[in-house]
């Protein structure tokens, strides 16, 4: 197995129309040997083209791609011990399940006894040998999913790279091949690159993440970093769902000024955000950060604000809340149980121990 490596990455492409487009800007960064990493960002932002260049199947402009010791810029795509899944599995339609799986090896004149056995093991993990003999068009979607994740094992590859495979199957499957996905990731011991621009796909499954937003990367963290200590407010309002609300502020002291509420920070965010000081400045707050003091068991002293909700959404367990704060219309999650009402005004604690704030510019 291995790592790989980008060293200062850079692809432009020539666009008959927009000319020169940087897809990706100077990407540094190391995938570790058996690491599961997620690329994750807005359509368009060089996930896909990231991807590629690792496979060979697109040329960087400039910089070095390094899977495990080699570099490989020259390196033909067949011969980097790597293997692709594609979005849309591009399985041959003509083929049977078997032939698809095994069509890559007979490709690199394996012996057919030895196709057969990684045909079989293949099937046997993902628990596809009742497909075999039938041909793509006689799957299901999460069938032919899962086909498309064997003709990747049995290559046996160092590296296997994901391009949003499970964007075209419904929500309760796509939950189900996460949970396989990374199942197989322990069970493979495999080095695996990842991309989706979904980003509960990429908390979920990345044991780090790397955001890209317009071909640059945002932050390289873990799930629990990314959501916690988000660099930008990019990566703060891409992380979380419902995303972080912003707000425009002015911080004076441990006050925090809003249009329509003044906060108290507690110390340790006074401290951390000194350098804010009597600046104008973007307040964040989570959704579920703001709480319905109908459900606490004592109203804190602080931080508690009468808001008008605009709109109530049921979750079965949660409430999605809307409300304004000047010009900024916010959202709260909160716990059913507070059974609050649109368009009646409710009382909200504003757990501020859990805020962020930002650079405006
Ligand atoms: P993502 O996978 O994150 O959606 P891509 O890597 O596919 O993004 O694309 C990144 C940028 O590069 C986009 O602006 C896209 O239009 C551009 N791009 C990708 N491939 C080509 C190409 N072959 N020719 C011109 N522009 C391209
Ligand atoms: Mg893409």
């Amino acid at each position: 197995m291995a790592e790989v490596k980008f060293l200062n990455i850079v692809k432009q492409f020539e666009d008959e129309n927009k000319g020169k487009v940087f897809a990706v800007k100077d990407a540094s960064f190391t995938v570790k040997d058996k690491e599961f990493l997620v690329f994750v960002g807005p359509s368009g932002c060089g996930k896909t083209t990231s991807l590629r260049m690792v496979a060979g199947l697109e040329r960087q402009t400039s910089g070095d791609i390094y899977i495990g010791d080699r570099l490989v810029n020259k390196v033909h795509p067949k011969d980097r011990d790597i293997a692709m899944v594609f979005q849309d599995y591009a399985l041959y339609p003509h083929m049977t399940i078997r032939e698809n799986l095994g069509f890559g090896l007979k490709n690199l004149k394996t012996p057919k006894a030895e196709i057969e056995a990684k045909i079989k093991e293949a099937a046997s993990i993902l628990s596809i040998e009742n497909l075999l003999d039938r041909k793509p068009r006689e799957l299901s979607g999460g069938q032919r999913q899962r086909i498309a994740v064997g003709r990747a094992i049995v290559r046996n590859p160092s590296v296997f790279l994901f391009d949003e495979p499970l964007s075209n199957l419904d929500a309760k499957l796509r939950v189900q091949m996460r949970v396989e996905l990374s199942e197989l990731h322990k069970r493979l011991e495999a080095t695996i690159i990842y991309v989706t621009h979904d980003q509960v796909e990429a908390m979920t499954l990345g044991q780090r993440i790397v955001v890209m937003n317009a071909g640059e990367i945002q932050q390289i963290a873990t799930p629990e970093e990314l959501y916690e200590k988000p660099n930008n407010l990019f990566v703060a309002g891409f992380i979380g769902s419902p995303p972080m609300n912003f707000v425009k502020a002015r911080l004076e002291g441990n006050q925090l000024h809003t249009a329509s509420y003044t906060f108290t920070l507690p110390d340790d965010k006074v401290k951390m955000y000194k350098k804010y000081d009597g600046q104008e400045v973007i307040f964040g707050i989570r959704p579920e950060d703001i709480l319905s003091t109908k459900l606490m068991p004592s109203v804190p002293d602080k931080n508690v604000y009468q808001v008008n909700l605009k709109v109530v959404e049921h979750l079965g367990a949660e409430l999605l809340i809307y409300f304004d704060i000047g010009d900024d219309q916010l959202t709260g999650r909160v716990n059913a149980d507070a059974k609050l009402k649109q368009l009646e005004p409710t009382e909200l604690y504003f757990n501020l121990n859990k805020m962020q704030l930002f650079d405006p510019k």
